[in-house]
């Protein structure tokens, strides 16, 4: 598939294993999710632009680079929430916009109720973080709204993704791309990923 990166990497897999597993209790849950999130943001942040700089050692002057861009961290409440702490660790200058969707039970499709994005962007990439890419709704919506913002630079980071999913995200979003710790099956008639790991906020917050 184009512009998705489904990791292969045998720690990712392996935490992706017990993250799955029914008798995974939250707490562990939680710590998976941070791990797995510091892991695919590795990947996901490969090809951020960089400046050339002077470092002073204690003892000589070398060259040294940083990060050129603002990060915006977008975690999709309220999943997304257990993927912000690793990443933020990672890049502690990025900013945490969040943005709430849910899904009218009628027209199935997603309702903001969140968002407080200020009218001018103030970061120039954008992270979405988003355990399950089901049926892309939410992710395409994200998408639109930060785009609607202004950023022209985003990036899609998931735990599971279902083929359905990453059609509709890439039919909307098509230069947007898409990183996984795994591609599953497909969505059950409740729009779950299959096998998966049943409510991702749920399993977290401890709440299922
Ligand atoms: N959201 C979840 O938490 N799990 C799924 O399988 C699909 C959507």
């Amino acid at each position: 598939m184009n512009n998705v990166y489904a990791s292969s990497h045998p720690l990712v897999a392996h935490k992706l294993s017990i993250l799955r597993k029914v008798s995974t209790d939250s707490q562990k849950f939680r710590e998976l999710v941070k791990e797995i999130a510091t892991l695919l943001i590795y990947e996901a942040t490969a090809d951020l632009q960089t400046i050339i700089t002077t470092v002073q050692t204690p003892l000589a002057k070398c060259e040294g680079i940083v990060l050129k861009e603002n990060i915006g961290l977008v975690p999709i409440l309220r999943a997304g929430l257990g993927m912000v702490e690793g990443v933020w660790e990672l890049m502690p200058s990025s900013e945490v916009w969040h943005i709430g969707l849910y899904r009218d039970e009628k027209t199935l499709k997603p309702v903001e109720y969140y968002n407080k994005l200020p009218i001018e962007p103030t970061v120039s990439v954008c992270l979405i973080l988003d355990p399950m890419l089901a049926t892309g709704g939410s992710a395409v919506a994200t998408i639109d709204i930060l785009k609607r913002w202004g950023v022209r630079k985003i990036k899609f980071v998931g735990i599971i993704g279902s083929p359905e999913g990453i059609t509709h995200l890439h039919e909307f979003h098509p230069e947007v791309p898409i990183y996984l710790a795994a591609i599953d099956l497909g969505l059950n008639e409740n729009g779950y990923i299959l096998p998966g790991l049943g409510d991702a906020g749920d399993r977290q917050f401890g709440t299922g």
